[in-house]
């Protein structure tokens, strides 16, 4: 064992999670690492829309980070939602936390900034985790980088594809009915698009998903489309192609498209999707949060929220780890507690609502109906979340 680790913890994966858990870690006095093999600003395959969950997880920290990032440009503000039923019927919801879509290039790279600016982390960009061993009372990481790095405790932040997850937990069989799979791409140009207002799409041809179009600021749209991966293996559906049939044939869509430009490909990327069944998330000497946790929500498909509510999560559990001394699996179980507590039931009810619509037009159909009923509105969207 070293009588001296380089650090007390490693956190790797400088998106949401990463960040939040370094921000809850500032006034520790811990010596913290936060590694990520890209340099920021980077890309990230998303729909950008930051949900208001995210913004009041972070206002616990600290009022003055969301303040910060209120500033970014380019954002829009979002106030409503407005849902278009498989039969073209509408309906429009009213969010109650402020919110704002950024693309996410943006915005992950000031989330960065925030813990530079209020942290003394060291942050290492362009260095991949490639090598991981928890040893009795370290945890040793090889870099991309050819580093060798020790820490007493390595919170896995790294996303969909985590190779902390990989390399600590036992390899799961992708349950495709808990995946969903996502294409994004950005256009400008799109007709009838206002500001302030994320607009989702429902229909028969790809239910258990939808496609959305988000404003991201500057005249930008970010255009999607997220199917449950059980789908897309059962059916051989390409999404890609699936998308740009949409925006060329879907009645409504079609014409806002017509003059539409394209900025860019198509990108795709998964989506690991909470509320399946409750398998461990940490460890002797380590946690996961975010993406590498599993921990998105079914049926809207957002998981930059309970990214930055785990790593928090994480950050307080990693602080009462080092206050106790204790780092067993025992006592990490209780970060497990926590998120199973304060999102897992949420995300477990969201994936229910989201199987037992997948496959009924008609009620998605007949709950917009609903919600124009007056009185019923709130009703339907309490049931949505
Ligand atoms: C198509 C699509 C649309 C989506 N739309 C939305 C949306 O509109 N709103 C929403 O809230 N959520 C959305 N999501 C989900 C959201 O993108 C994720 O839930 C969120 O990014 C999770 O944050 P994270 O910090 O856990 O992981 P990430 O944001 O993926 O960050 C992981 C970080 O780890 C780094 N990393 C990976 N491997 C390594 C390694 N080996 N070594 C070092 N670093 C590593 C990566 O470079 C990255 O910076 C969408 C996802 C997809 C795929």
């Amino acid at each position: 064992m070293p009588t001296t680790c380089d650090y007390d913890i490693a956190i790797v994966g400088a998106g949401p999670a990463g960040s939040a858990c370094a921000l809850a870690l500032r006034q520790s006095g811990l010596r913290v690492a936060l590694l990520d093999k890209a340099r920021f600003p980077r890309d990230k395959v998303c729909g950008d829309a930051i949900p208001g969950q995210a913004f009041k997880a972070l206002r616990q920290l600290d009022p003055a980070f969301v303040a910060q990032l209120g500033q970014l440009q380019p954002r829009d503000d979002v106030r409503d939602s407005r849902l278009v039923a498989p039969n073209g019927a509408s309906l429009t919801l009213q969010w109650k936390l402020p919110s704002f879509n950024s693309p996410r290039e943006t915005f992950d790279a000031a989330l960065l900034e925030l813990v530079r600016a209020h942290s003394n982390t060291e942050i290492l960009e362009s260095t991949g985790l490639k090598t991981l061993a928890i040893e009795p009372d370290y945890v040793r990481l090889t870099t991309t980088t050819a580093q060798e790095i020790t820490a007493r405790l390595v919170i896995g932040c790294d996303g969909a594809n985590s190779v902390v997850g990989r390399r600590l937990l036992p390899e799961p069989r992708l349950a495709r009915a808990h995946h969903c799979v996502g294409v994004r791409a950005y256009y400008e140009n799109v007709a009838g698009a206002s500001s302030g207002t994320t607009e989702f799409f429902l229909s028969s041809d790809y239910l258990a998903g939808y496609v959305w179009l988000f404003p991201v600021g500057g005249g930008r749209y970010n255009v999607g489309l997220g199917m449950l991966a059980e789908i897309v293996a059962a059916h051989k559906v390409d999404l890609k192609q699936i998308l740009t049939r949409v925006l060329a044939t879907h009645p409504e869509l079609a014409g806002r498209f017509a003059q539409a430009r394209p900025l860019g490909t198509i990108v795709g990327f998964g989506l690991p999707l909470g509320g399946g069944r409750v398998r461990p998330i940490s460890g002797a000497r380590f946690m996961l949060c975010g993406d590498a946790a599993s921990l998105i929500d079914p049926l809207q498909g957002h998981g930059i929220d309970t990214a930055i509510q785990s790593g928090i999560l994480a950050g307080a559990q990693a602080a009462a780890c080092f206050e106790r001394q204790n780092f067993s699996a025992g006592f990490m179980r209780e970060y497990d507690a926590q998120v199973a507590h304060k999102i897992g039931r949420k995300l477990a009810k969201s994936y229910r609502l989201m199987r037992f619509l997948s496959n009924k037009a008609w009620l998605v159909n007949a709950a917009v109906r609903l919600a124009r009923v007056p009185g019923l509105k709130p009703w339907v969207q309490r049931a949505i979340g």
